[in-house]
């Protein structure tokens, strides 16, 4: 049963909510043994489910990203710094979905804080990708795409994207994972890793899905100070209109050295597929494509290291004997309980906003950040969307992984960190397979074009290279 049978049968009391939810935690224990997907998930009460109303999502199954805060459940970001953290309050997001009565099944996986492409930087375990459990399922939001891709329930993810956590691990498990502009989702009650990038989007098995969760999450919050002062709109009703007539930029640097040729291929496959369905494409070129990962690691790893300093073991999370000086307490705590990426992105971090580095990292990565900007600006006076593939390559193995040293980790963010650094709003679609792993298609649009992304990618959809 898909999302919409789901809504359209609950709301005609066709579904007995017990039983679905016994026989759906039942396959999610499952599958979080199989696949490690959750960081924590709870059985729902029989009260619990008797007060969800018949409307809206009508008790439909939704995950959220650890770090999206859920009131009552803990939420770690994927860190043993914060493991116990049961916030009194919930994320605007949550609440928002809450009130159309979608129900919350628990907190998905993660990379540390979303440090990391790979969910190998998890403090709860690795979450694997449901088609080979050899490989990665992506990250940092590994355990909302294993999930959507291997739960046969109907469900929808809510996740979170600072420099591509959306895009990647939609694309190497095969789902749709959808990153609104900068600004249109409230943030409130996210644990953030990087102010200036962060943003609140959905996964889900089809673009349908992920495009009625925006249509609920998006719109002001006056509790988010990057707001956008907007009101949300019905997304679903532009699908319809498709590709047709639309302009396509193919962007040649998201083609070039190290993407792989049968991944670049099958998005060509895409491009073609799109251009019968009516659309007409051109290559442009973005040259700052190459200054985009070190532009990106630099900013994003200097708000981070800002972000992390209140995690020293007073407010939140575990907690050690109070020995010492302060300065020796909260470096014991945070020795112990942060991971080793998030240490050395504290360190990158601190290095690029100390007085003397100052101008030549950080302040130097915000103008090239607007050289940025305005490419992507240029480049959408002549076209609707752009198409590339989302990332270089398939699921990578976890052995190869491990051989991996951390630039070449970044360096897999290539062809997303670009457009989250620019804060356009962007969907990863599935788009045939190469190595027997999915590819993902990226679609990215000017800021607050969400609706011309989601029209190519459902055309997409439905021109049956999913
Ligand atoms: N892989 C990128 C990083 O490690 C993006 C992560 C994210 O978007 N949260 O920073």
């Amino acid at each position: 049963m898909d999302v919409k049978k789901f809504i359209s049968a609950a709301k005609r009391g066709k579904i007995d909510l017990e039983r679905f939810y016994s026989h759906l935690f039942r396959e999610l224990e499952k599958l979080d043994k199989k696949f490690r997907v959750f960081t924590t998930f709870m059985k729902p009460e029989s009260a619990q489910l008797k007060s969800i109303k018949k409307t809206g999502l009508a008790g439909l199954p939704v995950s959220v990203k650890d770090c999206i805060c859920v009131k009552g459940m803990q939420s770690a970001a994927g860190s043993r710094i914060l493991e116990g953290y049961k916030p009194p309050f919930d994320a605007t997001t949550v609440s928002k979905i809450k009130e159309q009565n979608g129900f919350v099944i628990g907190k998905t996986n993660q990379d540390e804080f979303g440090f990391g492409t790979f969910s190998t930087n998890s403090g709860f375990g690795v979450p694997k990708n449901p088609h080979n459990t050899s490989r990665c399922a992506g990250g940092s939001s590994g355990g909302a795409a294993a999930l959507t891709a291997a739960l046969d329930f109907p469900h929808i993810a809510l996740a979170e994207s600072t420099g591509g956590s959306i895009s990647c691990p939609a694309s190497f498990c095969g789902v749709v994972g959808l990153t609104p502009t900068y600004g249109m989702v409230s943030r409130y009650g996210l644990i953030d890793y990087a102010n200036s990038l962060d943003k609140i989007g959905a996964m889900g098995k089809s673009v349908e899905d992920a495009s009625l969760i925006l249509s609920i999450i998006a719109g002001h919050d006056p509790r988010d100070s990057t707001s956008i002062n907007r009101k949300s709109q019905n997304y679903k009703n532009y699908l319809k209109k498709g590709a047709e007539k639309m302009k396509i930029g193919v962007p040649k640097e998201y083609f070039g050295s190290g993407v792989d040729d049968v991944v670049a291929k099958q998005v060509w496959k895409g491009i073609k597929k799109l251009e019968s369905l009516g659309a007409s494409y051109k290559e442009v070129s973005l040259p700052m494509t190459r200054h985009a990962v070190s532009t990106y690691y630099i900013i994003a790893c200097a708000e981070a290291s800002t972000n992390l300093a209140k995690f020293c073991g007073m407010r939140y999370g575990p907690t050690e004997p109070l020995q010492g000086s302060f300065s020796e307490y909260f470096s014991k705590v945070r020795t112990r309980y942060f991971g080793e990426e998030a240490k050395r992105r504290i360190l990158l971090g601190t290095y690029a906003r100390m007085a003397g580095y100052r101008d030549q990292y950080y302040l130097r990565a915000m103008k090239v950040r607007t050289l940025i900007i305005n490419e992507f600006r240029r480049a959408f006076e002549g076209f609707d969307v752009l198409v590339a593939p989302t990332m270089p390559v398939v699921a990578p193995r976890f052995s190869e992984i491990e051989k991996l040293s951390p630039e070449e980790a970044y360096m897999m963010d290539i062809l997303t960190v670009a457009p989250n650094l620019a804060g356009i709003p962007m969907v990863s679609v599935p788009c045939g397979t190469a190595h027997g792993m999915p590819v993902g298609l990226h679609i990215m649009a000017d800021h607050l074009q969400e609706c011309k992304i989601l029209r190519a990618a459902w055309a997409l959809e439905k021109g049956g290279l999913g």
